[in-house]
């Protein structure tokens, strides 16, 4: 049984970072968002996304019940809430397709920076505190660089799922914006 990893506990020994991502690939996880560790209620959703979808539920149906009776003002406000909820839906979406390709494609060292900036705009304030895509290219392998973006998702993942309706708000008025000023160039043009 001698030299078979037995020997020596350290990093360069055994190829952890890959094992790791080997195992996170390998938890149950919830359908949209990716999240793991919770306990999921039958329809395949953590608790949270779960929560995401019984509230979609009913501001559909609340919806479909006021719209028909609502004035322009009231049917506004109906549709803005019924969109911000499906947004919070795609949110949920979007980090489950995040996590999906850094478990399972390559993670850039152009991308781990960015994860690197978005953790010191948060803390530090400053979003472009690191402009080291390069060092960490040679500093990390590519296994290693998986990892540190999976540990990044992770703490990221409970931030937006705790500021979910925020980003969801932030979504639908960037939309409006957007639609707005497309409509502006048509009009014009
Ligand atoms: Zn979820």
């Amino acid at each position: 049984m001698r030299g078979t990893g037995t020997i020596g506990h350290g990093p360069a020994d055994k190829p952890y970072a890959e094992e790791w991502i080997r195992e996170a690939r390998a938890l149950p996880r919830c359908e949209w968002c990716g999240g793991a560790g919770d306990k999921m209620p039958r329809v395949g959703l953590c608790r949270s996304c779960n929560n995401v979808r019984k509230r979609l539920i009913k501001t559909q149906q609340w919806v479909s019940t006021e719209r028909p009776i609502a004035n322009r003002q009231g049917r506004f406000l109906l549709d803005r809430e019924l969109a911000i909820v499906k947004n919070m839906q795609r949110l949920c979406e979007a980090d489950g397709h995040r996590l999906h390709d850094l478990l399972n494609g390559e993670v850039r060292p152009l991308q781990l920076e960015g994860w690197f900036n978005d953790l010191a705009a948060r803390i530090a304030k400053k979003p472009r505190l690191y402009s080291t895509a390069e060092q960490l290219g040679w500093s990390f392998t590519p296994p290693q660089r998986q990892l540190l973006a999976y540990l990044f998702w992770q703490i990221f993942h409970v931030h937006w799922q705790l500021n979910r309706k925020n980003y969801a708000e932030v979504l639908y008025s960037t939309e409006v914006r957007r639609a707005e000023q497309r409509q502006g160039k048509t009009s014009k043009g």
